[in-house]
């Protein structure tokens, strides 16, 4: 077998060769993907349910079609991607070629979490291959089943001399950073992202990261209370709670909140059934450790369970939980719950739920549901987040169109559609000059003179694009 950097050379070798660049190379690849994708599907419902129990409704969704469709966005829209943006120009360049041009980074490394095992590897990767880069992708060890399966298809599918998997966990990733990269796209927690960056500081590698934290959640003012149940249900549940972009925490007067909770529990029951544990539309936790930790943090809380708090260690389940009168210093307000449990905290005014929201880090998602659009906007603009969605969760992370990525302690850079293209491509600042205009030239020349000052910074300034159009 390879060493690491047997793989990273081996692949700097293919991006040096410049097989990358032709972009039908690219689409080959990107096609590839979707084939691999398509003809494997049943493999990744299985895999996904070792790691996870997760449904195959939600594999299909957020793992599987998810990917294809920015598959099928980044193939339709390469070519215009790739092309030479050609900018304004001021008298003084007026006769030059003035471009940017996006050109692939080299070797990346992307490595991903274990909670949307599949999507968070091959995403990027979407946008790695469109913009010309040679890729390795690490996938997390927790999820072994479809660590497992990437590393077997991805050499099937994809050229072995520009696309490799690297299999293992924290050591092995240590290790593997010791190479030097063009680029790393990291998901995963913030702890763990800051021994990423001081391994690319080494190298200088400039570094993507796709962080978590606690995702609020603001209902306030009019409110259509069983579809906001509805939907936030479906957004804190889904694969158990085990998403970045999940609500975190629920924001709400005390009115709403009583209001809410027969909702919620409508909401649950009707998703879930009397008994959740037996219902197949429930993910697990992924691990004991990760089960334990949830469960710790319940433990902990002074809040009171209004609804489920039931759980099995052997089947790492733990119900659709809500938990009830949770002050801001509550163990569940620490830190992100990552799991299927959800606090609700009172607050007496949108100012004080909005200052809530800004004492504690800038999250990667927020969510405000209300019938009032001054209610949004305010709580838009006097706040800050990765994204941000009105009266529903997660979908925002759904549009290619979209940037996708965190702000602050969330996470730096974005993903997603064009956003993926431009993580992994470097802008260069292009001048193609000709040999006119010589006499122009002379006034930058020394000997200086006020007057030759003059035309030159009127030459230089805007001004002189706006007179001569
Ligand atoms: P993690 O940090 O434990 O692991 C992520 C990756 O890092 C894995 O591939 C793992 O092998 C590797 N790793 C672990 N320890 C390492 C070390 N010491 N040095 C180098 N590499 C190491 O994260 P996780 O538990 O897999 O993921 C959960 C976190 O990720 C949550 O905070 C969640 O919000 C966040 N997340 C963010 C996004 C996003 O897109 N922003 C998506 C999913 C998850």
């Amino acid at each position: 077998m390879d060493t690491h950097s047997q793989v990273v050379d081996r692949l700097r070798v293919a991006f040096r060769s410049g097989v990358t660049i032709q972009e039908q190379f690219r689409r080959t690849q990107l096609n590839n993907l979707i084939s691999m994708l398509k003809e494997n599907e049943e493999q990744i419902i299985n895999v996904l349910h070792k790691d996870l129990a997760k449904p195959k409704f939600e594999v299909v969704l957020s793992e599987v079609d998810i990917v294809i469709n920015e598959l099928y966005f980044a193939i339709a829209n390469l070519k215009s991607w790739m092309k030479q943006e050609y900018v304004s120009k001021n008298l003084a360049t007026k006769l030059d070629d003035c471009f940017v041009r996006r050109e692939p980074l080299g070797v990346v490394l992307i490595i991903g979490a274990w909670n949307y095992p599949l999507q968070l590897l091959i995403l990027p990767m979407v946008g790695a291959i469109a913009a010309g880069n040679c890729v390795i992708v690490k996938p997390s060890e927790i999820s072994a089943a479809t660590a497992n399966l990437i590393a077997e298809l991805i050499p099937k599918y994809l050229s072995q001399d520009c696309y490799a998997v690297v299999q293992g966990g924290a050591e092995e990733t240590k290790a593997l950073l010791q190479n030097r990269f063009d680029h790393i796209l990291y998901t995963g927690s913030q702890n763990v992202a800051r021994s990423i960056l001081q391994a690319a500081a080494v190298h200088l590698t400039p570094v993507t990261l796709e962080l978590g934290g606690k995702c609020p959640c603001l209902i306030y003012g009019q409110v259509n209370l069983a579809a906001t149940a509805r939907r936030l249900v479906w957004a804190k549940y889904f694969n158990s709670g085990q998403s970045c972009v999940a609500p975190d925490y629920v924001l709400c007067s005390p009115a709403a909140r009583d209001a809410l909770l027969p909702e919620l529990r409508i909401a649950i029951k009707d998703f879930y059934g009397e008994e959740p544990q037996a219902c197949p539309d429930l993910s697990r936790i992924v691990s004991l450790r990760h089960w334990t930790h949830v469960m710790e943090l319940l433990g902990r809380s002074k809040g009171k369970v209004v609804v489920g708090g039931e759980s099995d260690q052997e089947d790492k389940y733990i119900a659709p939980t809500v938990v009830v009168d949770v002050a801001e210093d509550d163990a569940l307000m620490q830190e992100e719950i990552f799991g299927p449990v959800m606090p609700i905290l009172c607050i007496d005014s949108l100012e004080e739920g909005i200052a809530l929201i800004n004492r504690k880090e800038k999250p990667l998602a927020l969510y405000v549901f209300s019938e009032e659009s001054s209610v949004v906007t305010t709580v838009l603009e006097n706040t800050s987040s990765g994204g941000f969605c009105s009266n529903d969760g997660i979908l925002h992370m759904t549009l290619p169109s979209l940037p996708f990525g965190g702000v602050g302690a969330s996470g730096w850079g974005s993903y997603h559609g064009r956003w993926g293209f431009e993580t992994f491509s470097h802008r260069r600042a292009c001048m193609l000059r000709g040999w006119g205009l010589e006499k122009l030239n002379g006034l930058r020349y020394p000997p200086y003179s006020e007057r030759k000052l003059s035309w030159l910074r009127w030459s230089a300034s805007p001004k002189s694009i706006c007179s001569l159009m």
